[in-house]
């Protein structure tokens, strides 16, 4: 017979204090409440109550798998070097991949994602068209030597992730796996109570062609995103920069306009209405490849708000002498790790050739595709691209004006194509008898990220307050008094009640001051509470307190279980 917890024997070391290491709510709140402890840079522990939310996001994750057919399965964490190498990315990947050797000199890798694992899982076996599609998946810890571990959960160097992998013959079938993926995930950011926006996507270090983050909306989100909240449209303002997207000419989000009286970034900068004093604002420019090289900031600047922002990637800050050096207008800052100087940079790519400039404010983001010449100004036959999707603009599909919002990339889903199958060699006999790579998406979800992110759209000033599905416990039951013959046979009864009732129920049973237990409460922020005194007893009932809204009603006794189940 399961009994209910108690708080007495919990092992959720709370703190008073905020910790001061911790920026972001979610960090604060999960190290306070006693659900996560951090044990090196990046490396976390998650504690009894952390570890049941995650298994419920998991078990939240498994439903939505099993319903459009993907298969649970487990690979290693190690993976053996020469996979990576086959596909490229032993070199590829950089200082993100940890990288080991064991006894015999062997080369591996902690795995920080497996598409090499499972290509050559499937290579030997998945040999016809008839095999096909499979879709795979594991939750399992990754690893990745990120180069600023922070925020918790949020950015770690180890964490939980749920990859999974499809197998097709075709394109057309790689897009059904691809749509029920995304519909799933949609499914379990819902279910999990994260408001989440799917967004259109950079494909980055994974590669291929289609993609789609999902991101929940909260200011300490890394990404930027604009948005728009009646027709669901959104865009990630780091994947507009990519020139792809705007070569690609997007009609209806590129617009050409004439640059009147531009001679110099500062002209263009004023021209885009890069507002002076405003915190946010900065020029960026890459090159043809899209690599960012200059980050231009006129005015007086905040440079440290233009290194911390994601879409501009990392930077360095120029001294005086290296501006003095450059021979520019003062506020220009170049990319980290100059090879031969700031000069050279400079004039190796400023060879006249077509600049990408991005500006930002306040009020959204303008991209600029202008042709510059050498000394930076505007060449004679310049123009400029601006994409409209900026805060204010009307939204191309339903003409509402947009909002700008910043997001937390929760997971992504992505078609691979033959990337991975073509390099190494995972190939299958189709129906008309020629041999093709297989056809492959890949699809992953941060787990752990997902209960940083869900701490951070269900809080208040006084703790977490979880949605139910993935609250480490439904309801607490608080007695004001413990011990004694009237409060504490109560508590204890509803408890036993409400757990006969399928209901997962922690009493606290610790002889402290109400006023402790109700902080405490508050806190670890169950959705429910039950608070158990003397007077409303007296009257055959106790109260029952919503813990995100503060509503209180109080309930006959005998009807909690039934009240609450
Ligand atoms: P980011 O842009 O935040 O660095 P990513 O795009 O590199 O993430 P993916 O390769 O898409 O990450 O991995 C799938 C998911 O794993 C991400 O959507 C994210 O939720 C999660 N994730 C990635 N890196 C981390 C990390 N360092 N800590 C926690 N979760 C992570
Ligand atoms: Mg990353
Ligand atoms: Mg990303
Ligand atoms: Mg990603």
């Amino acid at each position: 017979m399961k009994s209910y917890a108690k708080m007495s024997s919990l092992y959720a070391p709370t703190l008073k204090e905020d910790p001061a290491e911790a920026e972001l709510a979610s960090h604060r709140l999960l190290l306070r409440a006693g659900m996560i402890r951090r044990e090196a840079a990046g490396l976390y522990s998650y504690l009894p109550l952390a570890w049941r939310s995650l298994m419920k996001i998991e078990g939240v994750i498994r439903e939505e798998m099993e319903d459009i057919g993907a298969q649970e399965m487990l690979t290693p964490i190690l993976t053996d070097a020469e996979l990576w190498h086959q596909s490229g990315r032993w070199d590829a990947y950089g200082p993100e991949l940890m990288r080991i050797k064991d006894r015999h000199d062997h080369e591996y890798a902690l795995g920080p994602t497996h598409e090499e694992t499972y290509t050559d899982l499937v290579r030997n076996e998945l040999s016809s068209y008839k095999q096909l599609p499979v879709t795979l998946y594991h939750i399992q810890d990754k690893f990745r030597d990120e180069r600023r571990p922070r925020f918790g959960l949020m950015r770690s160097r180890e964490f939980i992730m749920k990859d999974g992998y499809s197998f097709s013959a075709d394109q057309e079938s790689l897009q059904r796996c691809y749509d029920d993926e995304s519909r799933a995930y949609a499914n379990v950011m819902r279910r999990c109570g994260l408001w989440c926006l799917p967004v259109a996507a950079d494909t980055g270090q994974i590669g291929g062609s289609t993609s789609i983050e999902f991101m929940a909306i909260a200011d300490a989100g890394e990404a930027e995103l604009v948005y728009c909240d009646k027709c669901g449209y959104a865009a990630d303002t780091e994947a507009a920069t990519a020139p792809i997207s705007l070569e690609d000419g997007e009609p209806g989000e590129l617009e050409k306009v004439e640059t009147p009286g531009c001679s110099t970034i500062a002209d263009l900068a004023a021209f885009l209405g890069v507002p002076e004093g405003a915190t946010r604002k900065a020029l960026a420019l890459m090159d043809g490849d899209g690599r960012p090289v200059v980050v231009f900031v006129p005015g007086d600047h905040e440079m440290n708000d233009v290194k911390a922002s994601h879409a501009f990637g990392d930077y360095h800050l120029m001294s005086d002498e290296e501006l003095e050096q450059t021979g520019l207008v003062k506020g220009f800052i170049g990319p980290i790790g100059l090879p031969e100087g700031v000069r050279a940079c400079f004039d190796q790519s400023l060879k006249g050739s077509v600049w990408w400039a991005v500006g930002a404010n306040e009020a959204g983001y303008h991209y600029v595709h202008a042709k510059l010449g050498r000394d930076l100004t505007i060449a004679d036959d310049a123009w400029v691209d601006v994409i409209s999707a900026k805060a204010g603009d009307l939204c191309p599909t339903c003409g509402e004006p947009l909002k700008l919002a910043r997001g937390i990339e929760c997971g992504q889903v992505f078609q691979l194509g033959t990337k991975y199958s073509e390099p190494m060699g995972a190939t299958f006999m189709d129906v008309d008898g020629k041999e093709k790579p297989l056809v492959m998406g890949c699809y992953g979800i941060g787990v752990s990220r997902m209960l940083a992110a869900i701490v951070e759209q269900h809080h208040d000033e006084h703790g977490i307050t979880w949605p139910v599905c993935v609250a480490p416990y439904e309801v607490e039951v608080v007695p004001l008094t413990v011990g004694d013959e009237v409060v504490w046979p109560v508590a204890d009864r509803v408890a036993r009640e409400l757990v006969a009732a399928g209901v997962e129920v922690v009493v606290d049973d610790r002889k402290e001051r109400p006023g402790v237990k109700f902080n405490d409460a508050d806190l670890m922020g169950f959705p429910y509470q039950v608070v158990c005194g003397k007077k409303a007893i007296a009257n055959g009932k106790v109260e029952v307190k919503v813990r995100a809204t503060g509503e209180r009603e109080e309930v006959a006794i005998e009807e909690v279980a039934k009240f609450l189940a």
